[in-house]
């Protein structure tokens, strides 16, 4: 093999090239450090659609991509709920209160749209590496080296795990921390990531009783309905909540015929006044298909030179849509601690000690926003399946009787207090009557805007 030239310029190696895993990829190139991502399937693959909020709409700009994202997108407008007999419960404006505090909505995309979009940007997508297979990865005291099936041996200062929740980098990383840190990561920590339920995926043509800007919940007992409706499609989900949690390791593995026989279940249920299941089941456009919903915050996200971000280290339940986009802003806070860290360190390349001190930093930052928003969308899906009588008592009465406004203000705390890349311009992105408290702060710091 050959030697290790120490003197290489700082490196990282990202594994995963799936949306965090491309907006790391669009970061690093912006800030000029060198890098390989290696996914093993394919570069943005189809597979549905994805909602972005207005916090990662802003990223989104920042990163150069939003006239593009604009031609596949229009914001949600309507939020419509109904009960099991799939009558109203409930019509509010909630998206366009979101636009009122943060000057954009909600904005619905088909995933492998903004993927494709993400990719397309790069300057460099020579530096993406598709169907890889890991075969190894060790850490030395100057590097981190990951081995691939063909021999290739990607050398780096750090990993950054961005290969989803079945992640394999975090295998590596608790392999790694049994090693040298016998007992930090416990049992309790590795079981904490449990599945309460599964869904079904399904997605047709645009069915017009939906409507083509909406977001369409049915509620009934022990699963739901959730369509998001656009003009190109409708991604309709069904939740099933389990009678049991499933720890990890657990990992139902689901074939065709699972998703055939959990729709043949809902086929005759109401989702709205006018339609039953199968009037959707019957539109059906590709192969459906059936994953768990794991939940849950990992207590630690780091370990020696390897930092995970987005699913690899949480999960969020995806009724409220904010799973990738809670990944989306770990990018950015980790990627401005890796910014100040290089620009700090002598050779533009930053220590083992002081890698370690950035993702501790990242780590601080966004764990406790992530776990307000797991907890957030744990509460939203227990109460949309009925999972209790409490939780019926909140969908049938409790949530119809708030003013659209007041989710919207409260979810827009989260948005408006979220991370920015602070190495790129926001100018022009727009604010509404809840500003944007990063920018506050940097103009009460009288901060200059860096490179761009
Ligand atoms: C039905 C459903 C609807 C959802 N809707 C929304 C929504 O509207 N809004 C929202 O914000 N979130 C939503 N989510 C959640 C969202 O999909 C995830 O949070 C998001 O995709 C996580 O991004 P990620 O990059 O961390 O992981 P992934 O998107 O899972 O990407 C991981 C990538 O890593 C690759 N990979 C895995 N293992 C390896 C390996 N060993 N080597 C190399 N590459 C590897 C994978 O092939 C993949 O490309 C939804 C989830 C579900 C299930």
């Amino acid at each position: 093999m050959a030697p290790v030239d120490n003197n290489r310029p700082f490196r990282i190696i990202v594994v995963g090239a799936g949306l965090t895993g491309l907006v790391t990829a669009n970061c690093l190139q912006k800030l000029g450090i060198d890098h390989v991502v290696l996914e093993k399937g394919d570069v943005a693959p189809p597979k549905g659609g994805i909602a972005m909020w207005p916090h990662s709409i802003r990223i989104l700009y920042q990163l150069g991509v939003l006239e593009e994202l604009k031609k596949f997108s229009k914001p949600t407008i309507g939020f419509k709920g109904n009960g099991p007999d799939g009558r109203p419960v409930y019509d509010t404006q909630v998206y366009h209160c979101v636009e009122k505090n943060h000057g954009v909505s909600m904005w619905p995309v088909e995933r492998t749209d903004i993927l494709r979009i993400m990719y397309e940007n790069l300057p460099d997508k020579s530096l993406v590496k598709a169907r890889v297979k890991i075969t190894d990865v060790k850490q030395f005291p100057d590097r981190v080296e990951v081995v691939l099936e063909d021999g290739t041996v990607e050398i780096g200062d750090m990993i950054i795990g961005a290969d989803g929740v079945h992640t394999t980098t975090r295998d590596y990383m608790w392999a790694h921390a049994a090693k040298v840190s016998p007992g930090l990561i416990t049992a309790a920590e590795r079981t904490s990531l449990k599945s309460h339920s599964e869904t079904l995926i399904v997605s047709t043509p645009p069915i017009p009783e939906l409507g083509y800007r909406d977001i369409v919940i049915t509620y009934q007992n022990r699963f739901n309905f959730l369509f998001t409706c656009t003009h190109d499609a409708v991604w309709a989900v069904v939740v099933f909540l389990f009678d049991e949690p499933l720890p990890w390791p657990h990992r139902k593995r689901y074939t065709e015929e699972h998703a055939e026989a959990l729709a043949k279940l809902v086929m005759d249920k109401p989702i709205t006044d006018q339609l039953v299941f199968a009037d959707v089941w019957k539109r059906r456009r590709e192969a459906p298909r059936v994953v768990m919903l794991q939940e849950g915050v990992l207590e630690h996200w780091h370990h020696g030179r390897i930092c995970l971000v987005g699913d690899a280290a949480h999960k969020a339940h995806p009724n409220i849509a904010l799973g990738g986009n809670t990944g989306i802003e770990d990018v950015a806070c980790l990627m401005n601690h890796i910014w100040r860290a290089v620009e700090a360190s002598p050779h533009k390349r930053p220590s083992g000690t002081a890698l370690e001190a950035v993702f501790e930093a990242y780590q601080e930052e966004q764990k406790p926003r992530v776990k307000h928003i797991v907890s957030l969308s744990a509460m939203a899906a227990r109460m949309h399946t009925f999972a209790s009588v409490f939780h019926k008592f909140l969908a049938n009465w409790v949530f119809p009787a708030f003013k659209d406004h007041w989710p919207a203000d409260y979810i827009g705390q989260y948005f408006s207090s979220a991370p920015k890349l602070e190495f790129l311009s926001s100018e022009g992105f727009p604010t509404g009557k809840m500003p944007w408290l990063s920018d506050q702060k940097r103009a009460s710091e009288g901060d200059e805007i860096g490179n761009e």
